[in-house]
């Protein structure tokens, strides 16, 4: 088997509420979890969003203090 799959042990699926039926596949280089017993599947990338997500508001509350021009080289 070529497959990158690997189950996670004592792992609960999160919709079918079954344990040791999620594994772990790396797709393209992103870390999904699947089910393979009701086909559920979420990405861990999920959470790399989230922190994005804080440091775009981090930047909103920097901008809305001072505003500064951007001068591109010409
Ligand atoms: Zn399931």
């Amino acid at each position: 088997m070529t497959q990158k799959a690997r189950f996670i042990s004592g792992a609960v699926c999160p919709s079918c509420q079954l344990v040791d039926k999620l594994v772990l596949e790396d797709i393209d280089g992103v870390s999904t979890r699947r089910c393979v017993r009701c086909g559920f599947n979420d990405s861990l990338e999920l959470e790399s969003d989230a922190e994005l997500a804080d440091r775009q508001q981090a930047e909103n509350d920097t901008q809305t203090g001072e505003w500064q021009p951007i001068r591109f080289k010409e």
